[in-house]
């Protein structure tokens, strides 16, 4: 067995055990019985000995409601018969005839007492009313005693009474009547104490019942808000009612605390009441269970119980009790085999191991025990005979409310264990979903950032293609256009020589110079156009690596200063030197760059620069930050022929050149410039140019700052 098994059923354990040992008053372990009409107790001490049960022979007068001044009368003529109490009447053979439950009779009992302190007599619930007289006084009653069923009235009044006794002799005349229940009579003991033992008892009895009752009330009623607040689960609902009848059945039996409250409230309706509660409880408690384990109960049995359960209560409500009572045998039979199935449903789902199941088992089990306790003192069998064994045993009417009690608790224990589990789980899943939002956020970041990046490289996949294909129809049509006027050239000098025309060998010599050169300047062109293609196409691999600004400026400024001297052009460098600012320190700053590919730019815009200048212009060259100190800044100016506004915007085009320019004599190819905004582009920086013809030009680049170190 787990560990927890053993703890809850220690916990039932001790809650059975403190209920049964509920104290009780003390009753005598000897039982003195009386004879021939008479108790002797003379020599019973109270205090010791405790409260003794009027039970024995009393004197019975069957079909004579007789007074105690009857008695003290000479010439009294009833016939003396005895009847052991308690029992009712019925079946009690009266002139070779058993009776029936119906009829009224007279009873009587002589005590012999020697104390003479204040007495307490009990009275339980009579068959269906009486009267009694102690020592020829009315001491007490209930309802309406009569001969015949109009002229009495019913009424259960469990009492105590208390009485002095003034000799050694206390009689005790009791008339009893009944028309309305099947058994009549004296059913459960009398008892005798003394006044405090006999209120002692009482109170405490009357004590456990409202505790009982309150305690099975407020589980109905909590069960019943749990069904409001959870109407999935019906069980609860079923549980609730149940507990609210048994409650109620509670206030009905034993000490009968509702009569007490209102004694004129109808017998019939309380009777009513307490007998449609039993009914109804027996198909409610099925549907509990049926709800609790849908699985191991069988539907065609539930339906039968259902059906004869709620039939039996349809009864009990259209008939007078005098006509329920008759089925009560038979509904008693019945729930025996009810509990024969719930008996057999615990032992399944304590074998199916089902949440709960054992301590619903137990809570079960037990509540089977004290209901059989119950319909076994309520039985005929049990009130129509006086020498019953089972009356050494079942002393109280009562139990299963207690049994009931038990179940609760046990339920209540399943309640909280599920309730806790429960909960539990939703703290753990609220953990879960919390960790699941967390990482769903991260997910969701991550997977926008992965479809960011393949969009963009689908995106650039897509311009490198377009741009593969229009530098391919670029290229196809620079060669057919460009080409075609060196070939021409060429063409002529060739057929020239060929032809015969030209046959002096040094003119030849000449063409084939002037030949030769051509396909040289062709085979740059063409080196230069293929260089561009790949550039733009982006096929061309860059050989990046991370340089620190001031090589990059030493570099520039070194070739500058080679073409320069050759050129014998006036040269001015401008160049950031180290600040102290440790944001400029240029051995700190670092760029991403193809270093070769860049010397190629400035290599053009300064050749470009010798080219458009004349001896007495000033070539200049700065090295600058942008204003928002993200990239390098590189300008290279001239103060020489300057390029229209016209021409501005085309001269970064393939193949432009100047219209100013000699094609035919120069080795220009109008690439220089594209190929170098290609480059730059390719580096993620810009490149544009100032100019007004005549002033000289400016031609500016940047390059993105990769990293500073601090
Ligand atoms: P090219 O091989 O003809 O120099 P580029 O692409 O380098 O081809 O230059 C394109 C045109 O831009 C040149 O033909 C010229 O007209 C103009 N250009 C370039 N640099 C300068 C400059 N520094 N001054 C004036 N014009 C220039």
């Amino acid at each position: 067995m787990k560990r927890k098994s053993i703890k809850t059923s220690v916990f039932l354990y001790i809650f059975i055990s403190l209920i049964l040992t509920i104290p009780r008053t003390s009753f005598a372990m000897d039982k003195p019985q009386a004879i021939n009409g008479t108790l002797d107790l003379s020599n019973w001490t109270y205090h010791q000995d405790g409260i003794v049960k009027l039970d024995g022979q009393w004197e019975f007068y069957w079909k004579e409601l007789l007074t105690p001044e009857d008695f003290n009368k000479v010439d009294l003529e009833s016939e003396n018969n005895l009847i052991v109490l308690p029992r009712a009447w019925n079946k009690y053979e009266f002139d070779g005839q058993e009776l029936s439950g119906k009829g009224y009779a007279t009873y009587r009992l002589l005590i012999k007492n020697n104390s003479d302190e204040s007495l307490g007599i009990k009275l339980p619930r009579i068959f269906t009313a009486y009267k009694l007289w102690v020592n020829g006084e009315l001491t007490a009653w209930a309802g309406q005693v009569g001969t015949d069923i109009n002229q009495m009235t019913p009424q259960y009044l469990p009492q105590i009474k208390y009485i002095n006794p003034t000799s050694d002799t206390i009689e005790l005349v009791i008339q009893v009547s009944n028309f309305r229940h099947r058994s009549g009579g004296i059913l459960e003991s009398i008892k005798l104490g003394t006044a405090s033992q006999i209120s002692d008892l009482y109170i405490s009895n009357l004590t456990l019942e409202l505790f009982l009752f309150g305690s099975l009330f407020i589980m109905g009623i909590y069960h019943i808000i749990l069904f409001i607040f959870r109407t999935k689960d019906k069980s609860t609902l079923f549980f609730g009612i149940f507990c609210l009848l048994i409650s109620m059945r509670t206030l009905l039996v034993g000490e009968i605390y509702f009569i007490n409250l209102f004694p004129s409230f109808s017998w019939e309706l309380a009777h009513k009441i307490q007998t449609f509660a039993y009914y109804l409880g027996v198909p409610l408690f099925t549907l509990f269970l049926k709800s609790v384990f849908p699985e191991d109960t069988s539907k065609r049995i539930n339906r039968l119980i259902l059906l004869i359960g709620f039939s039996f209560g349809f009864i009990v409500l259209l008939t007078p009790a005098r006509v329920f009572n008759d089925i009560n045998t038979y509904y008693q039979i019945f729930t025996f085999f009810v509990f024969i199935y719930l008996f057999y449903i615990i032992t399944i789902i304590c074998y199916r191991k089902r949440e709960g199941a054992f301590l619903i088992g137990m809570g079960v089990l037990v509540l089977i025990l004290f209901s059989i306790n119950d319909i076994l003192f309520l039985s005929t069998m049990f009130a129509d005979s006086d020498d019953h064994f089972l009356r050494n045993f079942i002393t109280r009417g009562n139990l299963s409310s207690w049994g009931l009690l038990i179940f609760v608790f046990s339920q209540s224990m399943v309640l909280a264990k599920k309730l806790s589990r429960s909960f539990y789980k939703v703290e753990l899943l609220t953990e879960e979903l919390i960790e699941l939002n967390v990482s769903l956020e991260d997910k969701v970041i991550e997977r926008t950032l992965a479809l960011e990046n393949s969009r963009r490289e689908l995106q650039s996949a897509y311009h490198a293609v377009s741009r593969s294909e229009k530098s391919l129809q670029d290229l196809i049509q620079n060669i057919s256009h460009d080409l075609r006027t060196p070939l021409t050239g060429i063409k002529g000098y060739i057929n020239a020589i060929l032809d015969g025309k030209v046959k002096d060998p040094e003119k030849q010599n000449k063409y084939l110079e002037r030949t030769n050169s051509k396909i040289d300047f062709l085979n740059n062109m063409i080196q230069e156009l293929l260089d561009l293609s790949q550039l733009q196409s982006r096929q061309m691999k860059l050989n990046i690596e991370e340089v620190p600004v001031r090589t990059l400026i030493e570099s520039f400024t070194k070739r500058f200063n080679i073409d320069s001297l050759r050129n014998n052009r006036k040269v001015e460098i401008s160049s950031i030197s180290d600040s102290q600012d440790e944001t400029l320190i240029l051995e700190n700053i670092f760029l991403m760059i193809d270093i070769e590919k860049l010397d190629r730019v400035f290599y053009n815009l300064i050749s470009n620069a010798h080219k458009y200048t004349t001896d007495d212009d000033t070539i200049s060259i700065s090295f600058n930050f942008t204003d928002d100190k993200e990239k390098l800044l590189v300008e290279v100016s001239d103060s020489g022929f300057g390029i229209s506004t016209d021409e501005l915007p085309y001269i970064f085009d393939r193949f432009y050149m100047s219209s100013n320019v000699d094609k035919s004599n120069s080795n220009s190819t109008g690439l220089g410039l594209s190929i170098a905004k290609e480059i730059v582009n390719y580096h993620r920086g810009e490149i544009w140019v100032t100019s007004e013809l005549g002033q000289g030009s400016s031609f500016f680049f940047t390059l993105p700052i990769y990293k500073r170190l601090s």
